[in-house]
This record gives structure tokens, C-alpha cells and sequence, in this order.
């Protein structure tokens, strides 16, 4: 079986332990007779398993029993404009503009028409960094933010420091880090970065902020309505659940959030200080400071014709996804959990026999 070193951005890699335990069960989950897919979301068998994927969701991050944890559908894309709808009571909504993703929950609360503000922004260096965060109100309904931006590869090396609750777009980094939960009110994301197939979209939420919902929000979009159903309101996506809980196992199984870290900054070290060393051919695109651990886009200096070289060299090489997002064009190395570092010394030793080669 030929399996790529797959670094794409999302959908993405799976381990394969987790895959061949999803094809073990896939006819006959645990000897049931049924696929996990063939069975009602309300029958006591797809109960332990998204109680399970809840349970361990609060457990690795240390939510305590004053969040709800819902597994949702439409993407992290419809939270861009259920955020809003629910949580905003005419205050101050804050938001911090660090790329295309921000951009477009931005967008959707223009659209709603509600009291929001862009304080801080980097689209002036085309969002090669976190930008400075200015003194925040101390009475905002939320101060939105994008923990890791997925196609300019900049990430918050912590939180900002806000009076009022945040709001964290973690669809790139989830289950890649601890984080402080003290001040979350809604914490998201798509899991098909960092925790699975596509369809399913984690909501961690303060309980109380759900009873802010105006009357004119449609049921569906409530979370309440989920926190109530405990995410079953309509037929949620149980297969992606089912794969979630997998991941989240083994997660937790290989040392939780803290040792996946300290593997990602193994990995990420070893990537960058590649580029540092070959900065007269490759440049790294976000400021040192800034830099993920999850998304790392650069470029080569002597132009696009190499960089499309580059990717279908690379291709050759059993190593795919590297071409970078339209937005920013270029190269990027998506390097999540199921990347491990060979795989990224593998794609090192590629760079740099392609730099001496085209250099
Ligand atoms: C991929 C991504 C999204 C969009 O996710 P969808 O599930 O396609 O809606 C939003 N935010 C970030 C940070 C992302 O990386």
C-alpha cells in the first residue's frame, strides 16, 4: 500500500492507526453486526460514543462543566455568522483582523448589521504577523480572534489579554496545544485540520452566554437549542463524531495536549531553521515572532516558476499538498498532529537538494 506524506492543509492527513481502526469497525462496529454510520443517533450505541468524544474534548483541554462541548455542522464557516447572531446584545463586538479567515466572520457581521469593531489589524503587511493588540473595552459582548491563520501561517504564541470574553477560531490548531481557558466564551473549529474527516464543527461554549440569543434567531442556529438536544437537534454528522473520538483517544493515550506541543515545536523548529539557513533561496513568510506551528508558508526567492517546480518535484517524491493557498501563492507545509518529524526531516532534505539543484 502506497500512503503520500500528505501536507495538506484540510482536509488532512489522518494517523494511520486511527484509519485502520475506522476499516476494522467499518462493516462491524465492535462485532455489532452494523457500521457505526447504519445506526440511530439516538440509540445507546452512538450515545457513548459522542458522551465519549465530549468527555475527552473537556478533558484535554480542561473545560470545566460551565462549557458545553456540541458537535456541529455547516462548517467553522457558519460560525462566522451564528457567533453574532447569538452572542452579540448590541455592545461592542471586537475583532482582530489577521487574515482571510477573520476576514470573512468580519464580513458576516457586517452583513447581520451589528455593533461590531475591527481594533487591531495586519492586512497593511499582508498579515505577516499578530498584530499589536490595543487597549480592548472593558464592556464588549466578545473580542473575536483566529488562533492559528491557516494560510499566512502565523499563530498567537498566547491569548490576548481581554476584559471582556473571547471568542477563539481554532480550526488549524485545535488539539495541537494547551490552552488558558480562563476567559473563553466560545472556543471553535472545523475538525478536519487537526482532528478528522470534514463535517464536523467543535463548539466549546460558556453555558451562560447561550441566553443572550434574540428572539428573532432561528431555532437551528441557537445553541441553545444544541446544548439542550446535546447536539442532536437535527442528525448530527455520527460517522465524523465516531472518527473524532478515535483521534481524541489516541491523543490522549500518546500524552494529551501537552506532549503533541512538544512534538509540533520539534517539528516546526526544524522546518524554519531550514529556511533561516537557506534564506537566499527560500523566505519564510511570516515575522519570527509570529510564526505556527501548524502552517508554514513560504516562498522561493527566484519566483513562481520554481515554486510550481518545487510542488511537482515534490509530488514525485511521495509528498503532497504543498502548493500554497490562491490568496497567498507560494509554498506551504501544513505540519498537524499525524505529521510526525521524519516526515518533516524528509521534506528538509528535499528542500535542500532542491535548493542546490535550482539555487
Ligand atoms: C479552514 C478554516 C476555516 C473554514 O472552515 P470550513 O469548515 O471550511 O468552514 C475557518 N477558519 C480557519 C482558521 C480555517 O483554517
Amino acid at each position: 500500500m502506497n500512503r503520500v506524506i500528505n501536507f495538506s492543509a484540510g482536509p488532512s492527513t489522518i494517523p494511520l492507526d486511527v484509519l485502520k481502526t475506522a476499516q476494522d469497525e467499518f462493516l462491524s462496529y465492535q462485532n455489532k453486526g452494523f457500521s457505526i454510520m447504519e445506526v440511530s443517533h439516538r440509540s445507546a450505541v452512538f450515545d457513548e460514543v459522542i458522551n465519549s468524544a465530549e468527555k475527552r474534548v473537556k478533558e484535554l483541554y480542561g473545560f470545566s462543566d460551565d462549557y458545553a462541548v456540541l458537535f456541529l455542522q455547516g462548517g467553522a464557516s457558519l460560525q462566522f455568522a451564528q457567533i453574532p447572531m447569538n452572542l452579540s446584545t448590541g455592545k461592542v463586538c471586537e475583532y482582530i483582523n489577521t487574515g482571510v479567515w477573520t476576514k470573512k466572520a468580519i464580513k458576516e457581521a457586517e452583513i447581520l448589521g451589528i455593533n461590531y469593531k475591527v481594533v487591531a489589524s495586519s492586512e497593511d503587511t499582508n498579515f505577516d504577523r499578530i498584530p499589536l493588540i490595543p487597549e480592548l473595552s472593558k464592556d464588549a459582548d466578545y473580542t473575536y480572534i483566529c488562533s492559528n491563520n491557516t494560510i499566512y501561517g502565523t499563530q498567537y504564541k498566547e491569548f490576548p489579554k481581554t476584559k471582556s470574553l473571547l471568542v477563539i477560531d481554532s480550526s488549524s490548531d485545535l488539539f495541537s496545544r494547551e490552552i488558558d481557558t480562563k476567559n473563553i466564551g466560545l472556543f471553535y473549529g472545523g475538525i478536519q485540520k487537526n482532528g478528522g474527516p470534514a463535517g464536523v464543527t467543535l463548539v466549546v461554549i460558556r453555558k451562560d452566554l447561550a441566553d443572550r440569543v434574540g428572539k428573532n434567531v432561528p431555532n437551528i442556529l441557537r445553541y441553545k437549542t444544541q446544548i439542550d438536544a446535546n447536539s442532536m437537534s437535527n442528525t448530527p454528522n455520527t460517522f465524523g463524531i465516531y472518527m473524532l473520538n478515535l483521534m481524541l483517544k489516541k491523543l490522549i493515550k500518546e500524552g494529551g495536549l501537552k506532549a503533541v506541543n512538544e512534538k509540533n515545536e520539534k517539528k516546526a523548529a526544524l522546518l524554519y531553521s531550514a529556511i533561516d539557513e537557506m534564506s537566499d533561496f527560500y523566505k519564510g513568510h511570516a515575522k519570527k515572532d509570529s510564526r505556527s506551528l501548524m502552517n508554514v508558508s513560504f516562498n522561493i526567492i527566484k519566483g513562481e516558476e520554481l515554486e510550481k517546480k518545487f510542488v511537482s518535484k515534490a509530488l514525485e517524491n511521495n509528498m503532497m499538498g504543498l502548493k500554497g493557498h490562491r490568496h497567498l501563492g507560494g509554498i506551504r507545509a501544513s505540519i498537524y498532529n499525524a505529521i510526525t518529524y521524519e516526515n518533516v526531516e524528509t521534506l528538509v532534505s528535499f528542500m535542500r537538494d532542491f535548493a542546490k539543484k535550482n539555487g
